[in-house]
């Protein structure tokens, strides 16, 4: 069932991103990641490691380090696991079309049992990550009943890593990618080369870049 969806909304001839598989559970450190993604309109994908997925949402104003802020995040599809090493671009007019900057990477410490806090909504957790860190919670509101994706909050829990004021705008302090130091612009403007992770095994066939394709990159998508 994971994953199904993930497939079904891409077409892996025309997108570099992985079409990947659900992966063994394993006893290591869980990671996270967040991918900083200027699609039509700009949002964070916040994604936790999870029973072989990366369990995804989109939180259209980011994560805030200030605690009385309660980002929404829309729960969105299983991700494959290595869509966690993916920066690039995906051709406009595929799903989710634009470009993607690996935002934040690391680590993520349950705090709570977390297959009961994907199930009641509300995960405890601490990031281990290279720009969040600290103590953050997910806590889902009720459903609308036939709004297929679930809205949850996303906010930062009280403790030393927590900011106020401006200090709290972690996304403008740090708006690099974490895996190559480039900006958004730097990465659409890359011609149609998608970078790829030193650590992804080369399974994956070449990218075909076409002319057109290059041209649409070099347009960013309007919010
Ligand atoms: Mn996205």
């Amino acid at each position: 069932m994971a994953l199904t969806e993930y497939r079904r909304k891409r077409n892996f001839r025309r997108t570099k991103e992985p079409a990947g598989r659900r992966a063994r559970s394993t006893k290591r450190a869980l990671k996270f990641v967040i991918q900083k993604h200027a699609a039509s309109r700009l949002h964070y994908d916040f994604r936790l490691e999870w029973d072989g997925v990366l369990k995804s949402w989109a939180v259209p104003k980011g994560p805030s380090l200030d605690p009385s802020v309660r980002a929404l995040a829309v729960e969105v599809e299983d991700h494959p696991i290595e869509y966690g090493r993916f920066e690039g671009t995906i051709p406009q007019g595929e799903y989710g079309g634009g470009t993607v900057l690996l935002w934040d990477r690391g680590q993520w410490v349950p705090l709570n049992d977390p297959a009961r806090g994907f199930r009641d909504g509300k995960i405890d957790f601490e990031l281990r990550g290279e720009k969040l860190q600290g103590r953050w919670k997910l806590v889902r509101l009720r459903e609308d009943k036939g709004d297929r994706h679930a809205n949850w909050l996303l906010i930062k829990s009280r403790d030393e890593f927590a900011r106020t004021g401006l200090k709290s705008n972690i996304l403008t302090a740090r708006p690099e990618s974490v895996a190559t130091g480039r900006d958004l612009a730097e990465i659409s403007s890359a011609d149609g080369r998608v970078w790829r992770s030193g650590r992804a095994r080369s399974t994956r066939r070449p990218a075909a870049t076409s002319t057109r394709n290059r041209k649409k990159k070099a347009r960013r998508t309007a919010p």
